[in-house]
């Protein structure tokens, strides 16, 4: 039997917990919406086969004027360090969350005011939206953990930001909305109870395997180390700048969430900081892990009345640098097509990353580039503003690619697995933006098709993989949302 989106069953389980877990409130509709954008894709998730762009009661379930069976809408309430302060209250101030079905759990983002909106309009603009739409879809194209997104709504809402901009609402899916965050609210309550209520549903939710087990929070906990470690080592072998690390924006089973002032890397720039608000570069590309590391070891303290704290201590030490370290050597030599293992590969891989940065050159162009490269060095050398350096490591790589088995078309075909064709950096986001603030919203339908699919070639759509215009190259991007 074929499935629509209006035909979903959703539970709500978060509500079986205490009151002080969340709020439930309404969503507040926009002025005259309509659907931008939906995700095929995404909704396999919910078994969905019916096109989603084709039922008509999506554009008003999205909007907060209907819901699906079960649905009872709530905020979710939590706290969090936002650049190493503490804030005991933040909570969904602006998402509503549906309810949960298939594993995912379905939430709005931008649905108007609840309890912990603050001095928040509750709402969420087109810009905004369409970036956490399409870059929800791309990491997950990238094999990278997220929360995806299904659909992407506008309306004729006028919302203040530096200017009027339109409203707008993401429909995302998550197998869990819990934050560090959370766990940080009732610790800081002294709600112990609620506290060990929460670690257990997060057990039941997101690591099943764990129930009843001896010892499970500090296993939990040793998973969310885990989870966290292989997805920043991904976010820093694709040149991700998530820029808004804050322990509110830290899912609890590791997945990237809360898409704000994020980039990906144009020239490679360790010491690049993407959020314009970031002034000391607290969450610069290069400071990620360090940054995942102390958000772990705030997670410790807040669990702390339930597992022993320096025992965590000594699972994050004993488990985040080396699955950290594991998971991100293996990937970039994977990007650098070292198939075969030598001693000095760490070496190799280390002076690459120092000269791309000498050699002023767009990093993910630059392992493309390298995946068909013949020893033809100007072909690699041509896309950087100083050769030198290139020129010598290249010389190393050749020696180096000589201990490889592989034949040139094996070595690519592996290489082009890992180094995408499309990247969605922020000057081809920019333009797709400006279209669709002009009602064309071609452009996001282009970058929806190859953030999914971003190591194919498609060959109509290589005017998203063109260069970054000079005066674009790894700027800052304003916070406001
Ligand atoms: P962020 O770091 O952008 O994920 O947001 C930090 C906190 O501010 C979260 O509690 C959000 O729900 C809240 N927030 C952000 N923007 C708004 C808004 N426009 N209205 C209400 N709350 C907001
Ligand atoms: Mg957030």
């Amino acid at each position: 039997m074929s499935m629509k989106f209006s035909d979903l069953k959703l539970t709500t389980p978060y509500l079986s917990l205490a009151p002080l877990f969340y709020d439930e409130v309404e969503p507040t509709p926009l002025a005259k919406p309509f659907v931008i954008a939906t995700s095929q894709d995404a909704a396999k998730l919910l078994d969905i086969d019916e096109d989603l762009a084709r039922d008509e009661t999506l554009v008003k379930i999205i909007n907060g004027e209907r819901k699906l069976e079960g649905s009872q809408t709530f905020a979710m309430c939590y706290a969090g360090h936002q650049f190493g302060y503490f804030v005991p209250r933040l909570g969904d101030g602006r998402a509503i969350n549906l309810g949960k079905v298939n594993g995912q759990n379905l939430q709005l983002k931008g649905a108007g005011l609840t309890l912990y909106s603050r001095q928040g309009d509750g709402r969420a603009v087109l810009r905004s939206s369409i970036r956490e739409f399409l870059m929800s879809e791309a990491m997950h194209g990238l094999g990278i953990a997220t929360s995806r997104a299904l659909a992407l709504i506008g309306s004729d809402t006028d919302v203040a930001r530096e200017r009027w901009e339109k409203g707008a609402v993401v429909l995302r899916l998550s197998p869990t909305w819990v934050r560090f965050g959370t766990f940080e609210y009732f610790n800081a309550k002294g709600e112990h109870e609620k506290l060990q209520q929460l670690a257990d549903y997060v057990i039941a939710e997101s690591f099943p395997d764990l129930k009843n087990k001896e010892g499970m929070y500090l296993k939990m906990y040793a998973k969310v180390v885990s989870n966290t470690a292989k997805t920043v080592a991904k976010w820093q072998a694709y040149g991700f700048n998530h820029g808004v690390m804050n322990t509110d924006n830290m899912s609890i089973d590791g997945r990237t969430i809360d898409y704000g002032p994020f980039a990906f890397l144009d020239d490679y720039d360790a010491n690049y900081i993407c959020n314009h608000t970031d002034v000391e570069g607290r969450y610069s590309f290069k400071n990620q892990p360090g940054i995942a590391h102390w958000n772990l070891t705030q997670l410790a303290r807040a669990l702390s009345p339930i597992i022993n704290y320096d025992s965590a201590l000594l699972v994050l030490d004993e488990m985040f640098g080396s699955v950290y370290e594991r998971e991100y050597t293996q990937l970039m030599y994977e990007r650098m097509g070292l198939h075969e293992r030598d001693e000095k590969d760490l070496e190799l891989l280390k002076w690459m990353l120092g000269t791309l940065e000498s050699s002023v050159i767009d990093y993910n162009l630059f392992f493309r580039k390298l995946s068909v490269y013949k020893g033809e060095q100007s072909q690699i050398l041509d896309i950087a503003i100083y050769t030198k350096d290139l020129q010598e490591w290249l010389d190393a790589y050749d020696t180096r690619l000589s201990k490889e088995m592989l034949t040139c078309k094996e070595r690519k075909e592996r290489m082009f697995r890992v180094n995408p064709k499309y990247i969605l950096k922020n000057h081809i986001l920019q333009e797709a933006i400006q279209k669709a603030q002009k009602h064309d919203f071609s452009m996001v339908e282009d970058l929806l098709t190859v953030a999914l699919a971003p190591f194919d070639e498609h060959k109509e759509l290589e005017y998203l993989a063109k260069p970054t215009p000079q005066s674009a190259k790894n700027i800052k991007l304003s916070c406001s949302s």
